[in-house]
């Protein structure tokens, strides 16, 4: 390939960055091209050149020898909560489903600081990173004691993560006839003022944008209609996106009808909350009617499988979903309800969950008694490679994003590399290391860049001192539950 200049490409200091020589490379571009022995040449942000390792610079700034490396675009994680980290494994909502185990954990998030959620932040973003995601969304929507939604965007500025925050929040209470307690909500008109402070302030809509805002008011049973209605007019106002919980379990979706006599998809169309630029999280209850509204729509899901099994959610009709045309990327969710943020594992669950969905759906016993042989040469319900194409393209679709998701010319400088000699792809590599990426332990990432810079190298995070940062979140962790 004929390196082109790329006038979108961001002037920094000018530095090239050579991924040398990679084993293979999934680039998950429209062609769905998989390259052996290839190198990918980056100036500054963004990917210069990328093709056979002969035919590109063998020298740059920096080079990583990836010969026994797989690459892969960077993941992006479409849904999470990272203060969550604060709270994982917390014994009294381990064996919960969600009602009850949000009314277990608003006590204790009502004593988040400012420098917790920072530290949490950190912690999140790290475990991501290490995971081979670079970009991730976040849904921030407890604001006690001073929070404020900047103490997340500081943490991704210092880590070196792509970042999409969403600026969440709760106005009805328990008293109004909300899930959360009163004293953790806040009033409209505030929450409204500070989420256009946000935008202006830090979003950024140009291509390789760092840092992104949209407007996520929490829930169904967490926030009133006129806030939801009043959010979407100021995301279109602002060109910024949309972001919510949406059809998550059976509790949700009695909800709904009981209190709106609609079903979730009625509730989001009735309040201007379908649209390609609006992604829901979860969509597990999604009906029939719901899944052609979003497809025709184009609105976005974010799946999370952990989190839906975690909570005896269920399982999203995620195949169903694909074919009628939604926009699906994959999200850790809250590190409360996972509690591991490993992108690459999420994936996996998403393709295991897919499998387990299929058998439920499609027994192996005809009606009249006899088992059906053969099932194997019907197409899987979903391969090693549409979990990656959810974990990457698939999450670039749901956020917007045209400059990340895939290794192409012109597209931002993300992506991780997976070390093919150690021991998770023993025995599978060799035969498919793309597909052992999946079907094979979820492992480490060696190396991982966002937008031109190497912030995890050597499997080991660059950027900040992980010990210290997980020594100060512990330290909150214990106080945060103590001062409960
Ligand atoms: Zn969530």
């Amino acid at each position: 390939p004929s390196p082109q200049s790329n006038s979108s490409c961001k002037i920094m200091a000018m530095t090239t960055l050579l991924i040398h020589n990679a084993h293979t490379i999934a680039t998950l571009n429209d062609a769905g091209d998989e390259l052996s022995n290839a190198s990918i040449y980056v100036r500054n942000n963004c990917i210069e050149a990328i093709g056979p390792a002969h035919a590109l610079p063998s020298t740059a700034d920096r080079v990583i020898n990836a010969e026994h490396h797989v690459v892969i675009p960077g993941m992006v994680n479409t849904h999470h909560h990272m203060s969550q980290s604060l709270t994982r494994a917390i014994p009294g909502v381990q064996n919960a489903e969600l009602f009850s185990w949000l009314r277990g954990l608003y006590p204790i998030w009502a004593g988040l600081q400012p420098d917790m959620i920072h530290a949490s932040t950190q912690t999140a973003m790290a475990e991501l990173l290490l995971s081979g995601c670079t970009t991730s969304s976040d849904h921030l929507y407890i604001y006690p004691n001073g929070v404020k939604l900047d103490d997340c965007i500081h943490a991704a500025r210092e880590i070196g993560m792509r970042f999409v925050a969403t600026r969440g929040s709760m106005s009805v209470g328990q008293s109004k006839g909300g899930l959360p307690p009163d004293r953790v909500v806040e009033q409209e008109d505030a929450i409204l003022k500070d989420t256009q402070r946000l935008i202006t302030q830090f979003h950024d809509a140009s291509h390789g944008a760092m840092t992104q805002v949209a407007v996520a008011p929490c829930s169904p049973f967490s926030v009133s209609q006129d806030l939801m209605r009043l959010s979407a007019e100021m995301a279109r106002h602002y060109g910024v996106r949309l972001h919510t919980h949406l059809a998550e379990n059976d509790h949700d979706i009695a909800y709904s009808l009981e209190k709106f006599n609609r079903t979730p998809t009625q509730y989001a169309e009735d309040l201007g909350w379908l649209g390609d630029d609006v992604w829901h999280a979860h969509c597990v209850k999604l009906d029939d009617e719901g899944i052609s509204l979003f497809a025709a729509t184009r609105t976005g899901i974010a799946h999370c499988p952990c989190s839906n099994m975690r909570l005896a959610s269920g399982i999203a009709p995620i195949r169903k979903m694909i074919e009628a045309g939604v926009p699906v990327g994959l999200g850790v969710d809250g590190s409360a309800s996972n509690d591991a943020a490993h992108m690459l594992n999420e994936a996996r669950q998403a393709m295991l969950l897919a499998r387990l969905r299929k058998s439920l759906e499609t027994p192996q016993v005809s009606s009249d008694g006899r088992t059906v042989y053969g099932c194997d040469t019907a197409p899987m319900e979903m391969t090693a490679r549409d979990a990656l194409r959810l974990a990457t393209r698939g999450g670039a679709e749901v956020l917007g994003r045209k400059d990340i998701g895939q290794l192409s010319v012109g597209y931002c400088a993300d992506m991780a590399l997976f070390d093919l000699r150690s021991l998770s792809f023993a025995g599978g590599a060799v035969h498919d290391a793309i597909g052992s990426l999946m079907l094979c332990a979820s492992a480490p990432a060696s190396y991982t860049i966002v937008n031109g810079r190497v912030v995890v190298s050597e499997g080991q995070l660059a950027t900040l001192d992980l010990g210290r940062v997980i020594e100060r979140h512990n330290q909150f962790a214990k106080q945060l539950a103590l001062g409960h």
